[in-house]
Formats: structure tokens, C-alpha cells, sequence
């Protein structure tokens, strides 16, 4: 795929032990400080980190549980926000749906009919560098939630990709190719038998 955002960060950390606790009615997240860590830059497959984080806004939108999704979203891409201990992990579902529902809003009706609907992101500054003759941006996003804001912004920009919301199931997907509507090909099935039976029905 072409590369959408060109960045040499490496601004998040990944532990490989999570913990998670439940205090108050809430599921809480933290890192083992005691287990490894590394840093990666989210941008090197920010697509893959915007349609995981969708997913979990979907589920809660369909009432679905989603502290096994965020635990396995943390486990991969590490905390959301920097320099906070633990994450409430039914706020971070709440979040993801809000952005599901902002993506199903705009991929539904001209944008910005709704002045609510306008996203407002964390202040985000890049550095830009010559290496080699090339120009490299470094993005500085205060938080792994930033730069999937970020990101998710630049991909729906973009006209060599889509991130949309399934015709068929309503679920978020990421495609490679922007004439994509579906999640998945058996989606696209599916939406033309249900198709093709309304209008068979019309002809009766
Ligand atoms: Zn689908």
C-alpha cells in the first residue's frame, strides 16, 4: 500500500504483560512496569490501529462486551493516553464509539451538514527533516489517541484507500482499494441476494 503517512517516531510503547483490575464497576488497564517494553511509531500501519480501535466503538454500539477487544487492542498498540496509570476501560470503549459513530455519520450524508459532527483533535506538530535528499516527517501527537485521530482523518482524505462503514453489517472496515463498500466479499454477497430478493418481490 502506499505509504498515507510518512513518519520516523517512535513515540509509543508496547509492554508484554498488561494487568487488568476492577474497581468501582470499571475494568481498569495498566502496564507490568516489570515486563519488557519497546517503542514502535504508530504510523508505520496507522490503518490497521484506526480500524482496530472502530471495531471496539462498533461493538459497543451493538451492545456488545468489549474489555476482551480493548485488552487485546492494549496488548498490540499500547496505552491510549501518555502519562496517565491505568485506563478505564469502558471510557476508551466510549471514546472508539464515538468516533465509529462520527465515521457512520459522514460516510452517510454530506459533511459537515452537522457542525456537531466536526472532529477537534489534540494540537498535533511534526517535525520535518532532509534525510538523504528526502524530506522525513516525524508527526509529535501527544498520545497514541491523537495520532489515531490523526489518522483517521488522513485516511478519509485519501483517495488511494477507504474507510467506511460496511453496506452489508455496519461494521467498520479498512480497504486498500477506495471503490470498496464492504468489510469483506461475503458481505457484498449477502447485500446483493437481500438485493435481488426485494426486487423480486417487487416484480411479484
Ligand atoms: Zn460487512
Amino acid at each position: 500500500m502506499k505509504n498515507i503517512i510518512n513518519c520516523t517516531c517512535q513515540n509509543e510503547k508496547v509492554y508484554s504483560r498488561y494487568i487488568s483490575e476492577v474497581s468501582g464497576g470499571h475494568t481498569y488497564i495498566l502496564p507490568d512496569p516489570d515486563s519488557d517494553m519497546r517503542e514502535y511509531c504508530p504510523f508505520d500501519d496507522i490503518a490497521s490501529v484506526t480500524e482496530d480501535y472502530l471495531m471496539i466503538g462498533y461493538m459497543l454500539e451493538s451492545g456488545a462486551d468489549t474489555v476482551e477487544n480493548t485488552l487485546e487492542f492494549i496488548k498490540k498498540y499500547g496505552m491510549p493516553h501518555r502519562g496517565k496509570r491505568r485506563l478505564n476501560a469502558d471510557k476508551f470503549a466510549d471514546d472508539a464509539r464515538l468516533l465509529y459513530l462520527h465515521l457512520t455519520e459522514i460516510t452517510s450524508r454530506p459533511y459537515p451538514e452537522n457542525p456537531e459532527w466536526l472532529l477537534e483533535t489534540d494540537p498535533i506538530s511534526a517535525i520535518v527533516r532532509a534525510d538523504g535528499g528526502e524530506s522525513v516527517i516525524e508527526w509529535q501527537t501527544t498520545s497514541l489517541a491523537s495520532a489515531i485521530e490523526l489518522g483517521y482523518m488522513l485516511l478519509l482524505g485519501s483517495e488511494h484507500c477507504r474507510l467506511g462503514i460496511c453496506k452489508n453489517c455496519g461494521k467498520p472496515y479498512f480497504a486498500q482499494n477506495p471503490k470498496t463498500e464492504f468489510c469483506q466479499i461475503a458481505c457484498r454477497n449477502r447485500y446483493n441476494v437481500k438485493l435481488h430478493r426485494a426486487r423480486q418481490k417487487q416484480g411479484e
